[in-house]
């Protein structure tokens, strides 16, 4: 009895409770804070222990530069319902373990499937413009196959779609992508649930999209610079002076060097 009893409190105690501060929040807004920082902020969802929301909290208002007071203002639950990448915002979390990088300079892509938002062509298109925007900026060279494995695999999938990250439907989470490594790492894949677009029209840029993604492909974590193409929520851009950011050259040539220095890798 105390056994079974002790198992119910065990699980009591993993659950949040509501704070004062999310007075006036109803119930289901309240689950969707919780799932969030759950989701993006708790560094190993496997073990069973109490969950202390406000540091939680305040390590999410400190990724955004904002005021750090652990208590909810309606800004943070504005940017926890903006559309965003599905990986967290943690830098311990199990997908980025060690920093990975590749270790070869020619690294192999592969489109396994494509989205029926957008002639094929353009997706290469699109894809082919993100892979130069890294690697005019690092002494790599992507090189695109047609069959077998690539390092990187690049495909459109809804819900379950083989890994243990299943998408949600429209919105929320657009994409996620896998630290360099063998087997998925590298792996990029986009919600097909998203309404993609080149563009031309509204929706999801397809572009800006697969280049956050592709940086992840070759072991960029989240950044909490707003002007990153590696900050973890959507945000519309510029179009036609689309490029990556201070920020993002400064975290890419630390992994591998910059194109001047083709020999040297660290
Ligand atoms: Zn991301
Ligand atoms: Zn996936």
């Amino acid at each position: 009895m105390w056994l079974i009893l002790l198992g119910a409190l065990c699980l009591l105690s993993s659950t949040l409770a509501m704070p004062l501060e999310a007075g006036g929040m109803g119930k289901q807004h309240w689950e969707l804070v919780q799932n969030y920082l759950k989701r993006y902020y708790f560094h190993d969802s496997k073990t069973r222990v109490k969950i202390n929301f406000e540091d939680k909290l305040k390590e999410m208002q400190k990724f955004f530069g904002l005021p750090v007071t652990g208590i909810l203002s309606s800004h943070v639950t504005e940017i926890m319902q903006k559309p965003r990448c599905g990986v967290p915002d943690v830098l311990e979390y199990s997908l980025f373990p060690g920093r990975p990088k590749w270790t070869s300079n020619v690294i192999t892509y592969r489109v396994v499937s494509y989205t029926r938002d957008l002639p094929q062509s353009i997706v290469d298109q699109l894809l082919a413009k993100a892979f130069n925007i890294w690697s005019s900026e690092i002494p790599l060279h992507f090189k695109r196959v047609h069959w077998g494995k690539a390092d990187i695999m690049i495909s459109f999938a809804r819900r379950d779609h083989g890994d243990s990250f299943p998408f949600d439907g429209p919105g929320k989470t657009l994409a996620h992508a896998f630290a360099p490594g063998d087997g998925i790492g590298g792996d990029a894949h986009f919600d097909e649930d998203e309404d993609w677009t080149d563009g031309s029209s509204s929706g999801m840029n397809f572009l800006y999209t697969a280049t956050h993604e592709l940086g992840h492909s070759l072991g960029l974590s989240h950044s909490s610079d707003p002007n990153s193409i590696m900050y973890p929520t959507y945000e519309d851009r510029d179009s036609k002076n689309f490029r990556l950011s201070q920020d993002d050259i400064k975290g890419i040539q630390e992994l591998y060097g910059n194109v001047d220095n083709l020999y040297h890798f660290k």
